[in-house]
């Protein structure tokens, strides 16, 4: 998931799960492959590297998940939850915010 603070309308994380204990499984329970770690930070690495420099499409407003047992990529449109308290002030983006 890729959070553009900057536009309009994006959703956040808690417009994904509305409370932290939902959809609460972890790392640190569950147990990850190492190589996954690798290939997800890599890739929200490149993700920041097109927002900052202004290049290609972004996830923002997106989840890509990722399922390793099965190399299986989904990508799915992840609209802004209208009654999200935690964006609730920054519907019109961060730039926007206060004004
Ligand atoms: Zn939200």
């Amino acid at each position: 998931m890729v959070i553009d603070a900057v536009s309009k309308n994006m959703p956040c994380y808690r417009c994904l799960y509305q409370s932290a204990s939902e959809g609460a499984l972890n790392c640190s329970d569950t147990g990850i492959a190492a190589p996954v770690v690798g290939a997800i930070g890599a890739l929200q690495a490149l993700e920041t590297l097109k927002l900052i420099v202004g290049i290609g499409e972004s996830l923002a407003g997106y989840l890509l998940t990722f399922d390793a047992r099965y190399m299986d990529w989904r990508k799915l449109k992840l609209p802004q939850n209208p009654d999200c308290e935690a964006c609730a002030d920054f519907r019109g983006g961060f730039t926007d915010a206060g004004g």
